[in-house]
């Protein structure tokens, strides 16, 4: 695609936009901001939205928008080498002064090559020179294990963006050159330079240690920048509008940050804590603002109900107008009153996550709820007229047997039943769609030692799974492959040996079994390995604020098929996890 039709293509974009910031940029820092997938799927993510406004909420920043071609236009785009441009003023990425990425899923690892390829910057940080822009990435992913992407980033921005942004700022008005802006950024909170750190390794292929190199004054372990209050800041929400989103206009919007559930499995339950709810007549003034250009609100915290006014907000978004939608529900959030409004403003579909059919293997896990206290939860969920719910499930879990999977089954027929006595009472047909995902163990989680179940057992368990809720009426289940999981649990636990897996994928089409054998890299070391032993973990290198003789015990608890707190206690979770200090 010539450089006339990115133009063209970004000019249209912004004919549909409302929002969008355009400044001047002289004297300015200036961000090229990537969000490594398509217009369409970054714009609805609202971490990236809210970057954006971080950046452009500085004077002396500008910050445009970058994304990756469409798939028709990539591979022209590539041949033709014309220079990849920003969304605002269509301005080549090579001229800005950082280019940045907001990265929150594994599997755009692979784009994050890409799009540095497209905009002619070499993707490896030890080939670019001071004229290439400095890259930086950031994003829920990269403070919870950044070392696959660490070859990559000149700089890994691990934490909050309320925090990063205004740190990076000061650092590069004083810094004299780009060595004194790496080694200033290496003494702040939040900022991991990867380049600074030699990595030793044990004859067995495990981490030995990060060594910091001399002179640099990097620190032993990187602390992750995060807000200690959101009492005084303001949610992030929406600012760019536009149709052409997975979610079309809809006004997004974080309600509460973390969530103090402390389900073992959970890496966003522990790497957000404490929780912080944002202020309520800033959520309701915004609300208000964008109500001219949305009539849905989507509300995208992971412990929605954890915010104390969450009734009266969710009251005044109705009265304003708007559709609600919300990412998830908890169990313990779904009041009468909860659910009332949800119908309300047009919401059939109410989602759930069991993860399993059994009590004993949810005390495993710490999910603390019970199968009654879920059917119970049907019921108020049926009796308000939502037609369809959906279940998570996970299977691979320590400890499970066939017992806990045929108790999905069985959980999923006593919910059925519930659901059969509302809808026939109102003459209707309605659904459960259960959706089993292997569990992939995470980073910063109680389960971040545990190897993945072996692929033989797991196959054999998504067979006896599909096999149990298959020909149930009204019932639909979709059991991910085991797979897909497997080369996910890489990139997850992954260290730094493993970016040539991503290279090798960036330039085979995402053929990762071809990627494994052209690189040589051992998959099984890093997925199917019980890491318990091991002296430092490729994560190791950022503190997210848990204690990992906190995930020993919850661990050795799991085992025991031992809860911790029960939920709806932030206040001593904050107390006992001092997560910012
Ligand atoms: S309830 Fe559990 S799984 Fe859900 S967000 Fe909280 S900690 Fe995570």
């Amino acid at each position: 695609m010539k450089h006339w039709q990115q133009r063209e293509r970004a000019l249209d974009l912004l004919s549909k936009e409302v929002g969008y910031v355009r400044k001047p940029h002289g004297g300015k820092l200036r961000v090229a901001l990537a969000f490594p997938n398509t217009y369409f799927v970054g714009m609805s993510n609202l971490g990236f939205q809210t970057v954006y406004k971080l950046f452009n909420a500085e004077d002396d920043i500008v910050c445009e928008r970058v994304f990756l071609p469409p798939k028709t236009e990539l591979a022209e785009q590539l041949a033709a080498g014309a220079p990849l441009v920003t969304v605002e003023s269509q301005t080549p990425v090579r001229d800005f002064d950082v280019f940045a990425f907001s990265v929150s899923f594994e599997w755009d690892y692979t784009n994050v090559v890409t799009l540095l390829r497209l905009a002619g910057i070499p993707p490896r940080a030890e080939s670019r020179t001071t004229h290439d822009p400095l890259v930086m990435i950031g994003g829920a992913v990269t403070f919870v294990n950044p070392e696959p992407l660490a070859p990559f980033a000149d700089i890994i921005a691990a934490g909050e963006g309320e925090v990063l942004v205004p740190s990076l700022l000061q650092a590069f008005k004083a810094a004299a050159d780009r060595e004194d802006l790496l080694l200033r950024l290496a003494r702040e909170r939040g900022f991991y330079i990867p380049s600074f750190y030699d990595v030793r390794y044990t004859p067995a292929g495990t981490i030995e240690a990060f060594v910091p190199r001399e002179g640099t004054g990097a620190p032993a372990v990187v602390k992750k920048a995060a807000l200690k209050t959101t009492d005084a800041v303001d949610p992030p929400v929406t600012t760019i509008f536009t149709p052409d989103t997975e979610f079309g206009s809809r006004f997004l919007v974080e309600v509460v940050r973390g969530c103090a559930n402390l389900c073992r499995f959970c890496w966003a339950g522990y790497n957000y804590l404490p929780v912080r709810a944002f202020p309520k007549e800033r959520i309701l003034e915004l609300a208000e603002r964008a109500r001219p250009y949305s009539a849905r609100a989507g509300l995208v915290s992971i412990a929605l109900c954890d915010h104390p006014d969450i009734e009266e907000i969710l009251t005044r978004l109705v009265d304003m107008g708007y559709a609600i939608s919300p990412a998830s529900l908890r169990l313990d959030d779904l009041t009468p009153a909860i659910l009332d409004l949800l119908r309300k403003s047009g919401e059939k579909t109410i989602t759930i996550a069991p993860e399993t059919g059994s009590d004993r293997l949810r005390r495993v896990i710490n999910k603390t709820v019970t199968n009654d206290e879920i059917l119970a939860a049907a019921e108020i969920i049926f009796a308000s007229g939502m037609e369809n719910l959906k279940l998570y499930f996970m299977i691979g879990l320590p400890t499970e047997t066939d017992e806990d999977l045929v108790a999905i089954r069985d959980i999923t027929l006593q919910l059925r039943d519930v659901m059969l006595k509302h809808a026939r009472r109102r003459g209707h047909v309605w659904r459960i769609i259960g959706s089993v995902n292997p569990l992939v163990p995470k980073p910063g989680t109680a389960y971040q030692w545990l190897p993945m179940e072996d692929d033989k057992s797991i196959d054999q368990k998504i067979k006896r799974v599909r096999s149990l809720t298959a020909g149930i009426d009204n019932v639909y289940f979709n059991v991910k492959s085991e797979r897909h999981s497997f080369y996910q649990a890489l990139l997850s636990l992954g260290d730094r040996r493993v970016a040539p897996v991503i290279e090798a994928a960036e330039r085979n089409g995402a053929n990762w079994r071809a990627a494994l054998a052209e690189t040589g890299v051992d998959a099984h070391h890093y997925v199917f390995r019980d890491r318990s032993a091991d002296a430092v973990l490729p994560w190791d290198i950022i503190d997210g604020g848990m204690k990992e003789s906190f995930f020993r015990s919850e661990f050795d608890k799991s085992l025991r098929a031992e809860w911790t707190l029960p939920p709806k206690r932030q206040k001593e979770n904050a107390r006992l996890l001092p997560v910012l200090n």
